[in-house]
C-alpha cells in the first residue's frame, strides 16, 4: 500500500508539474499569438536621403523636410495602442527603393507611407496628392486610406490634387517604392503633402512645427485607418468608419486624355476700370477639372493657376489698362493634362489718366531760392516711386509763369506808356484849352 501509494504520489506530482508547464506554454503561445496578430505593424518612409536631395526650394533639401514630418508622424503614432511603428531612415543617409520595400517586408509590414514634398516645372501647381496602387487588391486599402488622409490635409486648408494611380510603360506601377511593395503583397501610398515652389502652399511648411503638424495629421489618418486608440491621447478611433473602396477593374488606369470640353463666356467688361467677369465650363470624363487658368495674349503667356473642381465657375479678372486682350481659358484634369478654350477677343481698355500729385513744397527752402534748387528737391523726393513726370511738370509751370510774369509785366509797361502819353495829351489839351480861353479873354478884355 505503501508502495503503491509512493507511485500514485509521484505520477500525480508528474502530472500537476506537466499540466501546469502545459499550461504556462499554451498561455506563453496564445499571449505571443495574439499579440502578434493585434498589433499592426506600420512602416514610415522617408523619402530620399544622402546623396538623393529630392526637391530644393528656399534653401531647403526636400529629404531633411521628410524626414522631420516622418519622425514627428511615428512620435505621435506610439502614443496609440496596438501598433509597431518603423522608420525606414532615422538619419540621412540614401536608400534604393528596394532596400525600403525589403526592410518593410522583413518587419512584416500591414502598411508602408511614403513621405514626400512637392514641386512643378513650372512651380505653378499647388496642393496635395496621394498616389496609390493601381492593382485590385492593394487600390482598395490605399485608396480608403488616401481618402482618410486627404480629408485630414484638406481640412488643413491644402487644395487637393486628388488621389491617383501611374503606370509605367510595362504597365505595372509607375512609382518605384509603390512597385516594389506591390510586388510583396502589401499596401502603400506616396503622400506628397504639399507644393514647397507655389505661393499657395509656403505657409504649410515654412517651419519645423509645420512640418511637424504634417506628420500628426498623417499619423491621425493611419490611426482612424486602423481603427486605433490611445488613452494617453484621449482618443478612440475603434468606431471610425473606413471608407469602403471597390476597383471596378483589375488595373484602375490613369486618365491618359485631356478634357473633353473647356469653354469661356464673356459676362462682364468695365473697360473704364479694367475689370472683367467670365464663366468657365469645362468637363473631363475619366477624372474632374481641377484648375483653370487664364490668358490674355491668346495663350502666350498665362496667368497663375485658380482652382475650379466643378463644372462651371466664375472669375473676375483684371486686365491691364491700354491693352486689347484675347481673353483665353485653360482647363486641367487631375493628371495636369490640359484644354484649351476658343479665344474671346475683348475692346480697347481705356486708360484714365493719373492724377498729377501736387509737388511737395521744401519746408526750409527759401522763397527766393534760385530755381533751379526748387525744382530739384521735389523731383528727388518722388524719385524713389519712379515718378519723373512732377519734376518735368514743374519745369514746365515754371517756364509758363515765367512767360505769363514777363507778359503781364510787358502789358504793364505798354499800359504805363499809353497811359503816360494819354495823361500827357490830356493836360496838353487842357493847357492848350485855357491858354486859348485866356487868349480870348485877353483878347475881350483888351
Ligand atoms: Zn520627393
Amino acid at each position: 500500500v505503501q508502495k503503491w501509494d509512493e507511485i500514485s504520489m509521484k505520477k500525480m506530482l508528474f502530472r500537476i508539474v506537466s499540466g501546469i508547464s502545459l499550461a504556462v506554454a499554451v498561455f506563453l503561445t496564445i499571449g505571443t499569438f495574439t499579440s502578434h496578430a493585434e498589433d499592426v505593424v506600420v512602416v514610415i518612409d522617408p523619402g530620399h536621403g544622402g546623396e538623393n536631395l529630392g526637391g530644393q526650394w528656399a534653401g531647403h533639401d526636400e529629404k531633411d523636410l521628410n524626414l522631420v514630418t516622418a519622425q514627428a508622424m511615428k512620435e505621435y503614432l506610439e502614443l496609440f495602442d496596438g501598433i509597431t511603428v518603423y522608420l525606414t531612415r532615422e538619419e540621412d543617409k540614401e536608400l534604393y527603393l528596394q532596400e525600403r520595400a525589403d526592410f518593410a517586408a522583413e518587419k512584416e509590414a500591414d502598411f508602408l507611407f511614403c513621405l514626400h514634398y512637392n514641386m512643378s516645372e513650372e512651380h505653378t501647381l499647388f496642393g496635395a496628392e496621394v498616389w496609390v496602387p493601381a492593382f485590385a487588391g492593394l487600390y482598395e486599402p490605399g485608396t480608403a486610406f488616401a481618402q482618410i488622409e486627404m480629408e485630414e490635409l484638406t481640412a488643413m486648408g491644402l487644395f487637393s490634387r486628388g488621389i491617383k494611380t501611374r503606370l509605367n510603360t510595362k504597365g505595372t506601377d509607375y512609382y518605384g517604392i509603390i512597385r516594389a511593395c506591390t510586388e510583396y503583397g502589401f499596401p502603400s501610398v506616396i503622400i506628397e503633402h504639399c507644393h514647397l515652389d507655389e505661393r499657395n502652399d509656403t505657409g504649410y511648411w515654412s517651419s519645423e512645427e509645420k512640418l511637424k503638424k504634417f506628420g500628426v495629421a498623417d499619423a491621425t489618418a493611419v490611426a482612424k485607418y486602423f481603427r486605433l486608440k490611445s488613452e494617453t491621447l484621449g482618443l478612440d478611433y475603434s468606431g471610425y468608419e473606413v471608407p469602403e473602396v471597390t476597383a471596378d477593374a483589375e488595373v484602375m488606369r490613369p486618365d491618359e486624355t485631356a478634357p473633353e470640353y473647356c469653354s469661356l463666356t464673356l459676362e462682364s467688361a468695365d473697360y473704364e476700370n479694367g475689370s472683367v467677369t467670365v464663366s468657365v465650363e469645362a468637363a473631363d470624363a475619366d477624372t474632374y477639372i481641377q484648375y483653370v487658368e487664364f490668358s490674355f495674349d491668346g495663350g502666350d503667356t498665362w496667368q497663375e493657376l485658380q482652382p475650379f473642381n466643378g463644372e462651371k465657375k466664375s472669375f473676375t479678372l483684371r486686365v491691364k489698362m491700354g491693352t486689347t486682350p484675347v481673353l483665353t481659358a485653360r482647363a486641367y484634369n487631375l493628371y495636369d493634362l490640359k484644354t484649351e478654350s476658343v479665344p474671346v477677343q475683348l475692346e480697347t481698355f481705356t486708360i484714365l489718366p493719373e492724377p498729377l500729385e501736387p509737388a511737395q513744397p521744401e519746408p526750409d527752402a527759401a522763397p527766393d531760392a534760385s530755381g533751379a534748387e526748387a525744382v530739384s528737391t521735389p523731383s528727388a523726393i518722388v524719385q524713389g516711386f519712379g515718378t519723373i513726370t512732377i519734376e518735368q511738370s514743374s519745369k514746365q509751370d515754371l517756364v509758363f509763369f515765367g512767360l505769363l510774369g514777363a507778359l503781364v509785366a510787358l502789358l504793364m509797361i505798354l499800359g504805363g506808356v499809353f497811359l503816360s502819353i494819354y495823361i500827357t495829351s490830356l493836360h496838353n489839351r487842357r493847357y492848350r484849352k485855357s491858354y486859348s480861353q485866356k487868349d480870348m479873354k485877353n483878347s475881350r478884355t483888351r
